[in-house]
C-alpha cells in the first residue's frame, strides 16, 4: 500500500513537473507549433489516467480487506478442512457414459457390491456415512480407494436435524467423516451429497450460504438424475430395475442413484443385471468426479 502511495506521489511530481516545463516553453516560444502542445497536454492527460488508475486499485485493496474482515465465523472453523476439486476436462460428446451411485454405505452390502463390479469391470463412486463405517467397514473403503472408484461425503449423521440446523453444525458432522476417511485411505475428498439432495425441505434456510462455503473449502456437490427408488417403499428387483430404465436414456450422463445400506440387499442382487442393461444401451461407465458438475436445477 505505501508502495503504491510512493507511486502516486512520484507521478504526481512527474505531471507538476511536465506541466511547468510545457507551460515554460510555451511562454519562451509563442510561436511553438499547435501539434507540440498537443503533445504535452496528451502526456498530462495520460500521467493523470495512471494516477487515476494507481488510487482505484489501492481503493479496491482496501474493499477486498474489509471483505476478508466480514467473513461469517465459520470460515474459520476446521482448518485442515480444505480440499482441491479436480474440474473435469470438457466430457467427450460422442460418448454415452453412465455414473453408478451408493449412498449411505459402508454396510454390509458393500463387499458384493464392489465384488459385482470387479466382475464387471466398472468403475463407481460412493457417497459415505461416517456413523456406518464399522472396522469391516474400513477394509471397504481400503477397497473402493484400490479398486478405482471414488469415495464423496454424505455426511456423518444423516440426520436432518442436527446436520441441518446450522452451516456449523454440518461443518462439524461433515469434517469428522472428512477426517475418518483421509484416516482410513489417505485420500482427501472433493465431491459430497446431501442427504436428501440438494433441494431437500430441511437445508433451504442454509443452503445457498453452506454450499458456497463448501465451495469456497473446495469441495462440490453431486445430485442425481436417474433414481432406482431403491429405498422407497417396497422396491422389488422389477421395480429397481425399471426406474432405471424408464429415465436412462434421456441423458448422455445419466448419475444413476442406489443405496448400499444394511436394508438394500436387493440393489446388490440385481445390480449386475443393471450393469448388463446400462451396456446393452451403449454406456460406458466412469467415475463421478470425472463428470460435470450436477446440481438439481430447481
Ligand atoms: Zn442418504
Amino acid at each position: 500500500m505505501y508502495h503504491k502511495l510512493n507511486v502516486g506521489i512520484a507521478l504526481m511530481i512527474s505531471l507538476i513537473l511536465i506541466l511547468s516545463i510545457a507551460s515554460l516553453y510555451k511562454k519562451l516560444d509563442l510561436e511553438n507549433s499547435k501539434a507540440e502542445t498537443v503533445w504535452y497536454e496528451y502526456q498530462g492527460v495520460e500521467l493523470l489516467a495512471i494516477l487515476e488508475n494507481t488510487l482505484v486499485v489501492e481503493e479496491e485493496d482496501e474493499i477486498s480487506q474489509t471483505i476478508t474482515e466480514d467473513l461469517p465465523d465459520y470460515t474459520k472453523m476446521y482448518p485442515d478442512l480444505y480440499t482441491v476439486y479436480q474440474m473435469p476436462k470438457q466430457m467427450d460428446l460422442g460418448k454415452k457414459i453412465a455414473y453408478l451411485t451408493f449412498d449411505d454405505g459402508p454396510s454390509d452390502n458393500t463387499f458384493d457390491i464392489l465384488d459385482i463390479l470387479q466382475e464387471k469391470d466398472v468403475p463407481a463412486t460412493f457417497f459415505i456415512l461416517g456413523s456406518a463405517i464399522t472396522d469391516e467397514g474400513e477394509a471397504c473403503l481400503r477397497r473402493m480407494a484400490n479398486e478405482g472408484h471414488t469415495i464423496g461425503i454424505h455426511t456423518y449423521s444423516h440426520m436432518c436435524n442436527e446436520i441441518y440446523c446450522s452451516i456449523e453444525r454440518y461443518l462439524d458432522d461433515f469434517n469428522t467423516v472428512y477426517q475418518q476417511i483421509y484416516e482410513i485411505t489417505g485420500r482427501r475428498v472433493s465431491i459430497y451429497r446431501f442427504p436428501w439432495g440438494s433441494n431437500n425441505g430441511y437445508s433451504k434456510e442454509i443452503k445457498e450460504a453452506l454450499m458456497d462455503e463448501m465451495e469456497r473449502r473446495g469441495f462440490i456437490c453431486y445430485d442425481w438424475n436417474v433414481s432406482a427408488n431403491d429405498s422407497v417403499g417396497k422396491p422389488t428387483a422389477y421395480s429397481i430395475l425399471h426406474n432405471i430404465e424408464k429415465d436412462l436414456e434421456q441423458h448422455n450422463y445419466p448419475i444413476i442413484l442406489m443405496h448400499d445400506s444394511v436394508i438394500n440387499d436387493l440393489t446388490a442382487r440385481v445390480l449386475p443385471d443393471i450393469i448388463e442393461m446400462i451396456r446393452e444401451k451403449g454406456y460406458e461407465f466412469d467415475t463421478l468426479d470425472h463428470r460435470e458438475p450436477y446440481q438439481f436445477p430447481w
